[in-house]
C-alpha cells in the first residue's frame, strides 16, 4: 500500500542543530537522544527503518477492541439524543460531562502530549502519575503506545512512515483527500502498519516505573473514568438510573467527543487552517478547534516548535493547556518550562 510517493515527498534537508534544539534526535547512534524520537532524517529520506515500526500483537483481537471502543460510544450518544428528545437535558449531566471532560482532555494535552512525548517541562513523578492516569482515562490507548506513535508522526510528518498523515498513498482530488482524511482521523487506528515502536520511540518511558505502571494498567484506568461519573450521578441524583445517566454523559458521550477532538488534530490540523510557520509539512492552525482542544488546534505552531509548552504564541491564541501549565509553574508544580522566543519564532514565520 504504502508506495514510493512516501520517500519522494519526504526529500528535504533537516538542520541537525535546529531540530536538536526543538527537542529532536540528532542521531540515531545515542540512546539518550534517541528517546526524543523524533531525529531529523539523513538524505534523502527512505522513510522508517522495520524496528520502528511495531509489530502488532494479536492483531485481530486489537481490531475488535478497537472496533468496539470506537463504535459504542456513538451508539449510546444517541440513546443520550433520544433522552434529551424526551426529557430535556439535564443540567447534572452536563455537570458531570464536564468534570471528566476538562481534567481528562487535559491529562492528554498538559501530560501525554506536552510533558511526555515532547518533554516540555519537568514535574515531580507524583504529577506525572496523575497526568498519565487522567490521559488515560480518555480510551485512547496505553499511554506508552501513544508517545511512540505520536513522536514517529514528528519523525515523519506527512510522508511515508507518519503513522497517520492524510497526504501519503491516499490517491488524488476529491477521493483522494477523503480517503486521507478518514485515515488520519480513525483509519489509521486499525492499519497496523506505521505504528510507533515502543522500545524506539519511547525508551525513556519505558525506564520511567510510574510511567510504565500507568500503562500496563490501562484498563483500570479506562474503567474508573466511568465508575467515577456513574458515582457522580448517583452521588447528585440520588438514585441508581442518575448513575447510569452520569456514565452515558460523563463516560460514552464524553469518551465519543475527546476521541474525535484528539483525531481531528491528525486529520484537520493536516488539512485545513492558516500556516503560519515554515515547516515544510502540511500542519495548520485551525482557530475554532482550539477551545475544544485545550489548545491543540495551534498544530502549525506546534510542528514548528514541538518542545514549547505553549503552543498558542501570542494572546489572540487561546491556550488553556499552556495556561494550565503556567499556572502549575508559578505554584512550584512543574519547572523548566520551555518557551519560545520572539527571535526564534520570527525566523521560521512566514512572512504575509
Ligand atoms: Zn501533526
Ligand atoms: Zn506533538
Amino acid at each position: 500500500m504504502h508506495s514510493a510517493a512516501g520517500p519522494v515527498a519526504g526529500l528535504r534537508e533537516v538542520d541537525p542543530d535546529e531540530a536538536a534544539a526543538d527537542g529532536c534526535t540528532p542521531s540515531e547512534e545515542s540512546p539518550e537522544t534517541a528517546s526524543d524520537g523524533c531525529e531529523p532524517s539523513t538524505e534523502p529520506v527512505k522513510g522508517p527503518m522495520p524496528e520502528e515500526i511495531q509489530v502488532p500483537v494479536q492483531e485481530t483481537l486489537n481490531r475488535a477492541i478497537t472496533a468496539l471502543i470506537t463504535a459504542v460510544p456513538p451508539l449510546l450518544l444517541g440513546l443520550g439524543a433520544w433522552q434529551m428528545w424526551n426529557h430535556g437535558l439535564q443540567w447534572r449531566d452536563v455537570l458531570i460531562f464536564l468534570v471528566m471532560y476538562i481534567p481528562v482532555g487535559l491529562g492528554v494535552t498538559v501530560g501525554f502530549h506536552r510533558l511526555l512525548t515532547h518533554r516540555s517541562f519537568k514535574t515531580s513523578p507524583a504529577m506525572r502519575g496523575l497526568l498519565g492516569v487522567l490521559g488515560t482515562m480518555s480510551v485512547e490507548g496505553p499511554v506508552i503506545s501513544w508517545v511512540a506513535d505520536h513522536r514517529k508522526h514528528h519523525a515523519y510528518t506527512d510522508r511515508l512512515g507518519d503513522p497517520h498523515s492524510p497526504h501519503v498513498d491516499h490517491g488524488v482530488g476529491v477521493r483522494g483527500a477523503l480517503r486521507g482524511l478518514a485515515h488520519a482521523h480513525v483509519g489509521w487506528l486499525f492499519d497496523h502498519q506505521q505504528r510507533g515502536a515502543r522500545e524506539r520511540f519511547a525508551p525513556d518511558l519505558l525506564a520511567d516505573p510510574v510511567i510504565d505502571f500507568v500503562d500496563r494498567t490501562f484498563v483500570l484506568w479506562s474503567l474508573v473514568g466511568l465508575a467515577m461519573p456513574f458515582g457522580l450521578g448517583v452521588l447528585i441524583g440520588g438514585t441508581v438510573a442518575a448513575g447510569l445517566e452520569g456514565m452515558l454523559w460523563g463516560g460514552a458521550v464524553r469518551v465519543f467527543v475527546l476521541h474525535h477532538v484528539t483525531y481531528s488534530i491528525n486529520s484537520l490540523c493536516h488539512f485545513f487552517g492558516r500556516q503560519r510557520f515554515d515547516t515544510g509539512d502540511h500542519s495548520r492552525n485551525l482557530r475554532w478547534l482550539a477551545p475544544l482542544s485545550f489548545g491543540e488546534a495551534w498544530h502549525n505552531n506546534h510542528h514548528a516548535f514541538p518542545t514549547s509548552a505553549w503552543h498558542g504564541m501570542d494572546r489572540s491564541e487561546l491556550d488553556v493547556s499552556g495556561m494550565l501549565i503556567a499556572g502549575m509553574e508559578r505554584l512550584g508544580l512543574v519547572w523548566d518550562v520551555q518557551r519560545i522566543g520572539a527571535e526564534r519564532q520570527a525566523a521560521k514565520a512566514i512572512s504575509d
